[in-house]
């Protein structure tokens, strides 16, 4: 890739965000609706802590809006994902199959139970785990014993998997859930990046027991800091709520608690943001969806490879990417861009190259090692 071209791609993007000049984070989040007024009523009432009528609405509003039946808030994604895993009976030395290519926090969580992290690779179209290459890898290293999932090289018990819909993108989360239950791992989706993604109609993170979304700052939508568990189970529903919340015995005055729980409850005052960004959701992701179809019409123009949903799914867009030639083209394109004012980013360093999980089980990760050295994602908020 030329310079010249280079150059031109940042033209394109000036132009795209009315910028002339100055800078273009990657993703900024929008107040655009009645977040100040909601913030308001919580100040105004007092009620900015742990009781209010945010987060009821909050975890309502986002139930309605995937299609799941119930769903938790929590203090962030990452303590959403500790929790989901917990729920699905993952333990310490258990194992959990991973893709290589998410964000450190996925990993955390596992490691927070004391669970052992496996990697498998992702489809290099969609970017998230491979159905293929976990089914291969089940079919040759595993065996069913009473009913559960055993590694035969570990001799630990595979409890779940978690596949991530990376930077908005479904992967073939339909084909992943009918290998899960055919091996007996339970399937809980890291939807963080992907709320407004569907595959075949049907919102991403309603596919396994449970889904997990992150409202961090940087997310499609913000909280300020907070996530969500979404689960059409009703007493897993019920159970998540206690255990999130310090696992108090409902009573007027009285504390009791029946467990050791955790504070993992969304404060009122960010659920307060969280209602009003729901109200601006369908919006956004309309938005982030036509910025996507500039950006794919643009670059099919200049040759780059920009990365596009699959014909059955309906990708939020949260973070555009695209593919550049090998790691020389990858790293001057991020080095004259970001030095031109537009932010952007390679992928996340692949997780079994991190020192805390390079001596976890891994597959072949081909994929994952390609995308690494090419993919960049390019700034991606909604434009006012
Ligand atoms: C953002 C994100 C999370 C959750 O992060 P929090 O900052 O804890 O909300 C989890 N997994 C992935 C892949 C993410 O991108």
């Amino acid at each position: 890739m030329s310079t010249e071209v280079i150059k031109d791609i940042i033209h394109f993007i000036r132009e795209v965000y009315n910028t002339p000049s100055g800078f273009i984070s990657l993703h900024e989040p929008r107040f655009t609706g009645n977040e100040k007024k909601y913030l308001l009523e919580c100040i105004d009432s007092t009620m900015v802590s742990s009781v209010g009528k945010f987060v009821d609405r909050f975890e309502a509003d986002v139930a309605g809006y995937t299609g799941a039946k119930y769903a938790v808030a929590t203090v962030n994604g990452t303590a959403a994902l500790h929790i989901a895993l917990m729920m699905a009976g993952v333990e310490r030395d258990d194992e959990v199959i991973v893709q290589p290519v998410t964000f450190i926090a996925t990993l955390n969580a596992i490691s927070y139970i004391g669970a052992h992290s496996v990697f498998i690779d992702v489809d290099r179209d969609t970017m998230s785990l491979s159905p293929d290459k976990l089914e291969d890898f089940l079919k040759k290293n595993t065996e069913i014993r009473d009913g559960k999932c055993l590694n035969k090289t570990t001799k630990r018990a595979i409890k779940a998997v978690v596949p991530m819909h990376t930077f908005g993108l479904p992967a073939r989360i339909e084909q992943i859930a009918s290998i899960c239950s055919k091996y007996h791992v339970t399937l809980i989706e890291d939807a963080a990046e992907s709320i407004g993604s569907y595959y075949k109609g049907k919102h991403t993170g309603t596919f396994g027991l449970m889904g997990t979304l992150s409202f961090n700052g940087n997310k499609t939508i913000t909280t300020g800091g907070g996530g969500m568990i979404i689960t059409d189970d009703e007493a897993l529903a019920k159970k998540i709520k206690h255990i999130t919340t310090t696992a108090k015995i409902l009573h007027k005055w009285e504390y009791k608690h029946d467990m050791i729980g955790y504070n993992y409850r969304l404060p009122n005052l960010n659920a307060a943001l969280g209602c009003a960004q729901m109200e601006s959701l369908p919006g956004y992701i309309e938005n982030k969806r036509k910025l996507a179809k500039k950006y794919e019409e643009f670059f099919s123009k200049t040759g780059v490879k920009f990365i596009t949903e699959l014909s059955d799914c309906r990708s939020n867009y949260w973070l555009n990417a695209i593919v550049l030639d090998d790691l020389n083209q990858r790293n001057s394109f991020l080095t004259i861009t970001n030095e031109n004012g537009i932010m952007t980013r390679p992928i996340w360093e692949l997780m079994p190259r991190l020192e805390m999980f390079k001596n976890c089980q891994k597959e072949n990760l081909e994929n994952a090692e390609w995308l690494a050295d090419r993919v960049v994602n390019i700034p991606s908020s909604v434009i006012l």
